[in-house]
Order: C-alpha cells, then sequence, then structure tokens
C-alpha cells in the first residue's frame, strides 16, 4: 500500500488485487457450472467458506479465553441458509426484532441474544415466552421497566442483560443504556421480584483494528469494579458485541477507475490477542463470565458472491445487466470498490468499462472496470464478497431479485 501526495487514502497495490481475483478465476468453472443449472442472476452462498470463517473466529478467540460463546449478528446477513450453517457449527445468533426472532426461533437456534433499541410490547412478550432459548438485552431503563411489567403480569421469573453505552457520541447514543445510569438501574432490577440482571452487552461497530474495543473494555471493567457484590455474583456473561472488519480491509472507489483505495484492517489474530487482553486485564479481577461475541461482517462478508449476466453492451465502455443493484439494496459500488470478474472470459487484466444494473436510475452500477480478456453481450459476471449487509438490504424494486444457491 502506498499513501501517494493526491491521494485522501493508502492506494491498494496491484499484487493485492490480483491476490484477491485469482483464486476467484481458478474457480470459475464452478461458478459457471452453477449458473448453467440455475440461470443468473444469483446470490452464491460458499458454505465452505463460511463454515471456516466461523471456525476461525471461534478458535482465535476462545483459544485465548477460558469461556467463550458466540452468536452471528443476523442484520448483517438474514440469509436462512446462513443461519442454519451457523447453527450447525455451533454458532447462537443475534437477532434486533421480532421478526428476527421469530426466524432464528423456526430456524432451531438454542441460544439466541436479542438487542437493540425500541422493542415492541410483542417483541419484548415474544422474548418473554421462550426463556430458555432467548437472551433478551435491555435497551433503556424505560424498556427494562416494560419487560419488568410483563414479568409482573405473568408471574414469571426470568434474566436479562442490559446493554450499556459506552460510546456517547451523536446518534449513537440511542443504543443501550448511559454508564451514568447504570448503577439505579441494577438497584432495580435487584429489588425486583421477578427479574434478575444475568449479563452485560456493549457493541460498537466498523473497527479496523480493536483500539475502541480495548477502550470500551477497560471502561466497562472500570464500571464493573463499582457494581454492588450481589450484582457481580449473578452476573454470568460479558457480551463485548460485533463489528470487527474483515481482515482484507476496506475498499473504496477513486475517481480513476483503475485505481482504488485500500484501508487496512488489523487481522482476526490481532483483535483476538488484544480484545482477550482487555478483557482478562480489566474484566477478570471483577468476575469470571462467559464472554460473548456477536460478530457479522467478519462472518459472512467473503460467503457471498452475486453472479449477472451482461445482457446488453451498448457502447465499448458500457455494458448493461440483467440484474440491478437492488439486490444489494443500496448504491454500495458508488463508494465502495469490489472488482468485477469476467467469468466467461477471464484475464487478470483491469480494463475500465461501466458495468451498469437494468433499474430504470442512474445510480445503479456494478462497477467501473472488470477483469477480463473481453467483454460482450451473455457473459457471466461476478462481484465477490458481497456477503455482508447487501442480502438483508435487498429490495423489491423494478427487477426481480436472484435466487440464491448454495456451493
Ligand atoms: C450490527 C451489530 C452487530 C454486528 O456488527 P458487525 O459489524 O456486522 O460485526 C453485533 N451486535 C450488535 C448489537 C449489532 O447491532
Amino acid at each position: 500500500m502506498t499513501l501517494q501526495a493526491d491521494h485522501p487514502h493508502p492506494v491498494m497495490t496491484p499484487e493485492f488485487l490480483t491476490s484477491q481475483v485469482g483464486p476467484l478465476f481458478d474457480r470459475s468453472q464452478r461458478y459457471l457450472e452453477t449458473v448453467e443449472t440455475h440461470g443468473s442472476p444469483l446470490y452464491l452462498l460458499d458454505s465452505a467458506k463460511l463454515a471456516d470463517q466461523a471456525a476461525r473466529f471461534r478458535i482465535a478467540f476462545a483459544s485465548r479465553l477460558p469461556a467463550t460463546r458466540f452468536y452471528f449478528a443476523v442484520k448483517s446477513n438474514n440469509m436462512p441458509d446462513i443461519s442454519r450453517i451457523l447453527i450447525s457449527k455451533g454458532f447462537g445468533l443475534d437477532v434486533s426484532s421480532g421478526l428476527e426472532l421469530a426466524a432464528a426461533l423456526d430456524l432451531g437456534a438454542e441460544e439466541i441474544i436479542f438487542s437493540g433499541p425500541g422493542k415492541t410490547r410483542d417483541e419484548l412478550m415474544m422474548a418473554a415466552a421462550h426463556p430458555d432459548r432467548v437472551t433478551l438485552l435491555m435497551d433503556s431503563v424505560g424498556e427494562c421497566r416494560r419487560f419488568m411489567g410483563i414479568l409482573a403480569e405473568k408471574s414469571q421469573t426470568l434474566s436479562a442483560g442490559i446493554r450499556l453505552n459506552c460510546q456517547p457520541e451523536g446518534l449513537w447514543r440511542k443504543f443501550g443504556i448511559l454508564p451514568d445510569q447504570v448503577s439505579s438501574l441494577i438497584q432495580e432490577i435487584l429489588a425486583h421480584p421477578f427479574l434478575s440482571c444475568s449479563g452485560i452487552q456493549f457493541h460498537s461497530s466498523w473497527n479496523l483494528t480493536p483500539d475502541r474495543q480495548k477502550e470500551i473494555i477497560r471502561h466497562a471493567g472500570a464500571l464493573l469494579g463499582q457494581m454492588p457484590a450481589d450484582f457481580l455474583a449473578g452476573c454470568r456473561f460479558i457480551d463485548i458485541g460485533g463489528g470487527y472488519w474483515p481482515e482484507t480491509g476496506e475498499w473504496l472507489v477513486s475517481d480513476d477507475p483503475l485505481c482504488h483505495y485500500h484501508l487496512p484492517a488489523a487481522p482476526l489474530d490481532t483483535f483476538a490477542q488484544e480484545l482477550s487482553k482487555a478483557v482478562t486485564d480489566h474484566v477478570m479481577p471483577h468476575m469470571s463470565p462467559v464472554i460473548c461475541f456477536e460478530p457479522g461482517r467478519w462472518i459472512c462478508h467473503d460467503a457471498v458472491h452475486i453472479v449477472v449476466q451482461v445482457i446488453d453492451k451498448k457502447m465499448p465502455d458500457m455494458v448493461i445487466t440483467d440484474a440491478g443493484t437492488n439486490a444489494v439494496g443500496w448504491e454500495r459500488f458508488e463508494s465502495d470498490y469490489f472488482p468485477v470478474l469476467n467469468l466467461t472470459r477471464p484475464g487478470l487484466t483491469e480494463q475500465p468499462c461501466r458495468i451498469l444494473g437494468s433499474l430504470c436510475t442512474p445510480h445503479d452500477v456494478w462497477g467501473y472496470s472488470f477483469f477480463g480478456s473481453d467483454i460482450q453481450e451473455g457473459d457471466i459476471l461476478m462481484i465477490p464478497f458481497q456477503g455482508a449487509y447487501t442480502y438483508s438490504l435487498r429490495q423489491s424494486f423494478i427487477k426481480p431479485l436472484p435466487k440464491t444457491v448454495v456451493i
């Protein structure tokens, strides 16, 4: 990576890009066969890659901490096959709505964490109806009191966790309970006949390095130090959330179709090493909890690719594909860079060409270049690494959505 004077970010090197694109072209026969069988467009779920990511994540942390549990953040990709595979690998699910909770229960998940602001009465009731499988994380003092009310109505005793806000900047303040509200809330829960508190969760998004998460763990540890002993005795888990950036880093477009930015991210082992140390130093002196993790993006990012077909070559430097970016639900490729691979005419040279979808909006862009020897009508193109925050945001807009195929 080189930071050039006229660029705001480090520039992606050709060697790095080839290291990402080459292995995908090596498997192009497999991808093309799938399109022959199922047609285009497709979401291709690479089940082996998904299982491998889950195993790597688990081992990195479980090998460094005495007791751990892992929950996949369903909002990062709500494809049922992804949850099903991860459940079979021993993951629980982290859900953020009644809709996701109902889906997780239907999938047979035995361990479900339910977090998120503004839970409705129906959502709280659904959580209370499955105390053996669901751990509710209460997001505010009001929500906690509403939940106490429901438990009192049902004369049901139950244990739930609280979400702590350790990042009260701007709109992030909407999540969780501020540290200065926690002590009085804990007293209120300790005095309640039906509710007890079994754990504390915090989460911060979008971490290319573990620095912010380490800082939050340090703050949380200081707060735990001030908690009453009867609370600490009943507190069984500390959930340090998700937000781990994939180790290939963040990729962004520049004004030049052949130049891309590459913001490096720390490898998983760095996250695991530094966060485990922070937990050992700042949490373990106060209690011996199970440490819970809620990774989303890191687990699913690499495991789904989108495949489309060129329908119309309108100009030498512009093609239209059979699918539009309603398949990803947002104008992702106007800011994020991902290579477009021409599976039909493979090649490791990147060439400028506008690769556009068929929606009636000019914002329907897959990319500004492709890898291949040429590009023609009928060619099958792949946009790799679309596992995170695309499928769950897909929109029913103008064009049909791609089918899902598990390979
Ligand atoms: C979104 C979210 C996650 C997952 O975040 P990733 O960046 O996808 O790892 C985990 N926990 C909570 C509470 C979330 O809101």
